[in-house]
């Protein structure tokens, strides 16, 4: 039975991979400094024979004997990343190069998971593997977006020296059940305010633009990127299905008939992208991978889940 760690274990992703994993039978060590994460995400794991919880650091340095590794640890909503920004680049800096190293003494597999934030402001649309990017080095994001551009560097050159199998997966905006109500990124933002009756706060004009990925159609993706044989270079995974912040706010509100809210422009945050949209040529030919959720179904999924955190 294959021994596989997932940092980041008790954040949103982090807890639905470990549940897929554990459902084929893998054993699970769920790694986890609780900055974002919660422990109610896996609490329904805890008893399994095979899941083992683990409260860690990855800026320190750990021993443990397994077969694969999959890097989730980083805060992910931009108020947490911004919270303490060197920390953020310590965890995507010195962070990765520990369990690269782990990695290595193990000769275990290890993927990564980067951004569509290191593409930055894009000014090619839709983003491609092959676009560079347009980050502000100096700007609020660059801790998160700087940190994820050097965790990709650090794998490649891993891969490059020590013959490391890496595998680098760059999410788009993914949503779902056990994102947590409070972090500040816009779907828990709209649908909590929608719920509670609150206007729903567009930052900017709101023409702003991101595609949407159900959380189960990314990790289908994740799996499947880490379980083909090939060192590949990054992959983006994520829905090239596209909303502006306008449209987004009028799909809550469509989903949530029963809501008195309105709408509020608030001021847009420095450097915040105006597109984004994933190519996924590459997820669809190599990893045979195409979304499966669309936004009304997943949106009405999420709002479930945060109906009965509400109750
Ligand atoms: P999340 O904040 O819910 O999960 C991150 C988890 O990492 C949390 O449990 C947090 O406590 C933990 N963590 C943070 N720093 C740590 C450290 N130094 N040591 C140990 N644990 C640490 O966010 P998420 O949406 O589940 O994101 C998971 C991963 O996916 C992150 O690496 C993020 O950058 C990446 N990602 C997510 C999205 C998205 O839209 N959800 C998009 C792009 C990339
Ligand atoms: N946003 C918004 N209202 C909110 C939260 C975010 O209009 O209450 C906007 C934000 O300015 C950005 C988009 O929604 O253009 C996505 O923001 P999020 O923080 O979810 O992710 P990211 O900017 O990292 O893609």
């Amino acid at each position: 039975m294959r021994s596989i760690l997932v940092t980041g274990g008790a954040g949103f992703l982090g807890s639905h991979l470990c549940d897929r994993l554990l459902e084929r039978g893998d054993n699970v060590i769920c790694l986890d400094n609780f900055f974002t994460g919660r422990k109610q995400n896996i609490l329904h794991l805890i008893g399994n024979p095979r899941f083992e919880l683990l409260r860690h650091d990855i800026v320190e340095p750990i021993v443990l004997e397994i077969d694969q590794v999959y890097n989730l640890a980083c805060p992910a909503s931009p108020v947490a990343y911004q919270f303490n920004p060197i920390k953020t680049i310590k965890t995507s800096t010195v962070g990765v190069v520990n369990l690269l190293g782990l990695a290595k003494r193990c000769k275990a597999r290890i993927l990564h998971c980067s951004t569509s934030e290191v593409y930055g402001d894009p000014t090619v649309h839709p983003q491609s593997e092959e676009y560079w990017g347009n980050v502000n080095p100096i700007g609020p994001r660059s801790c998160y977006d700087e940190g994820k551009r050097v965790a990709e560097s650090l794998c490649v050159n891993y891969h490059q020296e020590h013959q490391l199998q890496v595998r680098i997966i760059r999410i788009f905006n993914t949503y779902g059940p056990r994102m947590d109500p409070n972090d500040g990124r816009v779907i828990s933002n709209f649908i909590m305010q929608a719920l509670r009756g609150e206007p729903l706060t567009i930052y900017g004009d709101g023409t702003q633009t991101r595609s949407f990925c159900y959380c189960d159609d990314l990790i289908r993706g994740m799996m499947l990127l880490m379980d083909q044989d090939q060192t590949i270079g990054p992959i983006n995974v994520g829905n090239p299905g596209e909303y502006s912040m306008l449209e987004l706010a009028q799909e809550v509100l469509r989903a949530i008939p029963e809501s008195k809210s309105t709408i509020k422009h608030v001021p847009l945050p420095t450097d915040d992208p105006k597109q984004r949209c994933p190519d996924i040529t590459k997820a669809k030919s190599i990893l045979g991978w195409s979304p499966t959720v669309d936004l009304r179904t997943g949106l009405a999924k999420t709002i479930e889940y945060y109906r009965s955190e509400l109750a």
